[in-house]
């Protein structure tokens, strides 16, 4: 293969990514090798790149059979702006237009050739002898599942492409699907009669999608307030009804905000007009029933809401799946009431058919169990579709708030003095009765002068409530028996109140879902000139007449408000600068860029984005060095210094040399206890406890006080690595 035709070589120059994602190397290999592929791949996987690639790899032209006009425009124009010579034929079009696409195809100046299923073997298959005549290399079957009758897309038009292996029996096919279920899966392979071929298949994971599901109960208010923290973001909100939509549209829009309804019983002409501002950044919140989503590629939509639960968990992993097709944050939020549960099941009954009743009702109620889980959503979701998952995503609201361990050694000693005072001879209620300094007549005169009278003023009684069981789950307080108990001190509780030992409790659940996008990304990026280069792509796809994202997408904005590239071979090591690209428009992206860092004195950062290679070396080398950088560590803490001392004389992080330490303290060289704080340990071992310690530290630092460091928790699991 010469360096022209490298697939790696096209994604680098001609897309102008670094390198390919999940197997899309193999995919692309084995069509180069002229076979058949199934590719299995979740939304926003970057199926389109497992035939784009090959595409311009191979001789002639590709023939992608897409289902959907507006689809195929999209990714037309996203080559485009690519510099690839791509074009779509469909009804849309004039005689001349198609005759301009006609002749390009006999001087095999295209790359690729979208069309619809229909036009290959319409018109008595002229288009099939046609394409006989002229130099194809490859046939592309997007969302092929459309073939399958089990699927829930099922497309008659499909059926014709099972005859393409009569006329071209020679030609490798690859069919993509974003839909996994082992039933469609052979249905395509039969219906399209492949032989030999692989199926590639990938995790349904979508990890950049956030899960969160609410109470329906004054769903309005909770929100306009989630919409206005996040007034500069593309959203969907799904509604079960037509009027719905509209009410919901017309409420959002009094409040300020840029909303507008779409549903199937509008013209045709609203319906196109608001589907293309809504891609166009025009509009940005589109309030629908399902009969908006299918062919949006919009790649930064940030939020799908449901204000109605969905009919089963097939259609609520279709509907968020339009979220975060660019790999950034996204987020699915949903409003849950029983009440719809029993609404839907009305929906549910197909007339005179119970075998198909009864599946609807099942898969209903699988959706409603995913609602009233407490255990992880995405597991959940994962395990529905058969595959498996951990415990523990990190990313939904069920293990976002999941009890947090935290510092409340002050509320632990106002709460057994309290039991102290009152000569442990009083109720739970009681207690924090006294702790609030309330004034009712339950409340004794003579306990009204107590020093712990009214101390606790400024948390809520639930608060109290929730810490004073949890010091008795703690064993910090234990409860008489009988009818009315009373809270009595352990000698654990004694030593709080007169060792000053520390207490670690777990904090009230309250669910939150961040206003602030969690963006994970090694080094910061610069707010304001993130919003600066979105305003330069919009400014640009307006005047191109396309949807912006089609120009650059957000995530690589983000790269360049991340590592502020100043020059053109700069710009070449940000993802998602092509050659073309970079040629077309790097110079007014290097402009504004070149201007801000200029006026807040800013400098480039893009020597903190090596390819891929240096970066490798660079690991190799600091393995090598590790073990004496360690040692030297080691010297000095037992010189008598401590781990800040080490820290600042070293010149590294207070991190980096409990990490150091921590090896020493697996080899058994140092003893755990002078260097983590007992109550710090255990409060680590109960976080180890509930989380794992397989998840990974960030989980465990994430449910812990603050104040313990990652270095800490290394070292409890390297105690109990050590077996003690
Ligand atoms: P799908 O068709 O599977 O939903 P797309 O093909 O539209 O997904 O790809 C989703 C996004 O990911 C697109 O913006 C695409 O350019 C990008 N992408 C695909 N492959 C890569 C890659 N190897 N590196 C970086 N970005 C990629
Ligand atoms: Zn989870």
């Amino acid at each position: 293969m010469n360096s022209i035709a490298d697939p790696k070589h096209i994604l680098q120059t001609v897309f102008g990514y670094d390198e390919f994602r999940h197997n899309q190397q193999q995919i692309i290999e084995e069509v180069l090798e002229g076979k058949d592929a199934v590719v299995l791949m979740p939304t926003g996987g970057g199926k389109s790149l497992c035939y784009q690639v090959p595409a311009l790899c191979l001789p002639g032209v590709t023939i992608v059979v897409s289902p959907l006009i507006a689809l195929m425009k999209d990714q037309v124009d996203a080559l485009k702006v690519n510099g690839i010579k791509a074009e779509f034929l469909n009804s849309t079009q004039n005689t001349s237009e198609q005759a301009f696409i006609f002749q390009q195809l006999k001087a095999n100046e295209l790359k690729l050739l979208y069309i619809a299923p229909e036009r290959l073997l319409g018109n008595e298959t002229q288009f099939i002898k046609y394409l006989q005549q002229i130099n194809v290399s490859l046939f592309a079957i997007d969302e092929a599942h459309c073939i399958s009758q089990w699927g829930h897309d099922f497309r008659p038009e499909y059926l014709v492409l099972g005859q393409l292996k009569e006329h071209f029996p020679t030609l490798p096919v690859i069919a993509l699907t974003a839909t996994a279920d082992a039933l469609t899966q052979k249905d395509i392979i039969d219906k399209l009669r492949f032989t030999q071929y692989k199926v590639f298949e990938n995790s349904f994971n979508r990890p950049n999608i956030y899960y969160y599901v609410k109470p329906k109960k004054n769903y309005y208010e909770e929100l306009t307030n989630y919409l206005s923290d996040h007034k500069n973001d593309s959203g969907i909100i799904y509604c079960l009804s037509r009027t719905s939509t509209e009410r919901l549209a017309e409420d959002l829009k009094a409040d300020g905000f840029n909303a507008e309804a779409y549903h199937a019983g509008l013209d045709k002409s609203i319906r196109e007009e608001r589907q293309n501002k809504f891609l166009k950044d025009d509009i940005q919140i589109i309030v629908a029933t399902i009969a908006f989503g299918m062919g949006i590629n919009k790649s930064n939509v940030r939020f799908v809401v449901h204000i109605d639960l969905p009919k089963n968990i097939e259609g609520y992993y279709q509907e968020t799946g339009r979220a975060g097709r660019d790999g950034l944050h996204s987020e699915a939020l949903l409003f849950y009431s029983a009440g719809d549960v029993l609404k839907l099941k009305k929906f549910a009954e197909v007339e005179g058919n119970q075998e198909q009743t009864k599946i609807m009702l099942a898969k209903l109620d699988k959706i409603s169990r995913f609602c009233e889980t407490k255990t992880c959503r995405r597991k959940y979701l994962l395990n529905y579709f058969g595959e498996d998952a951990p415990d523990y995503c990190g990313s939904c609201d069920t293990c976002l708030n999941k009890p947090v361990l935290k510092e409340a050694t002050v509320i632990a000693q106002k709460i057994l003095s309290a039991v102290a005072r009152l000569r442990e001879s009083f109720g739970m209620r009681y207690v924090v009765d006294v702790l609030k300094g309330s004034n009712t007549e339950k409340m004794r005169e003579e306990h009204k002068s107590l020093s712990v009278y009214g101390i606790g003023k400024d948390m809520p009684k639930e608060e109290w409530m929730h810490y004073t069981k949890e010091l008795l789950h703690f064993q910090y307080l234990e409860q008489s028996e009988g009818q009315y108990p009373v809270l009595k001190l352990t000698q654990k509780g004694k030593d709080v109140l007169f060792k000053k030992e520390h207490v670690y409790l777990t904090a009230p659940v309250h669910i939150e879902i961040p206003n602030e996008p969690v963006v994970y990304q090694q080094h910061p990026y610069d707010k304001d000139l993130f919003e600066k280069l979105k305003q330069l792509r919009n400014k640009i796809a307006h005047e191109e007449n396309v949807p912006p994202y089609i120009i650059f997408s957000d995530s690589t904005l983000l790269d360049l408000a991340t590592y502020l590239p100043l020059t053109e071979s700069d710009l070449l090591k940000i993802s998602g600068f092509g050659t073309f690209k970079t040629q077309k428009y790097g110079q007014q992206f290097l402009n504004t860029i070149q201007d801000y860092c200029f006026e807040h004195k800013l400098e480039t950062q893009i020597n903190l984005k090596q390819p891929k290679e240096e970066r490798k070396h660079k690991l190799v080398s600091a393995t090598e060095r590790n073990s004496d950088t360690k040692r030297v560590s080691f010297t000095l803490f037992k010189q008598g210094k401590t781990i800040a001392e080490i820290a600042e004389e070293r010149n590294l992080s207070i991190n980096t040399i409990e990490s150091h330490l921590s090896y020493f303290v697996t080899l058994g060289d140092l003893e755990i206890n002078d260097l983590v704080d007992s109550n710090k340990q255990k409060a680590i071992k109960k976080a180890i406890e509930i989380y794992g310690a397989s998840n990974g530290l960030k989980v465990l630092k994430e449910n812990l006080p603050e104040e313990i460091t990652y270095g800490e928790i290394k070292m409890v699991l390297a105690v109990r690595d050590r077996g003690q």
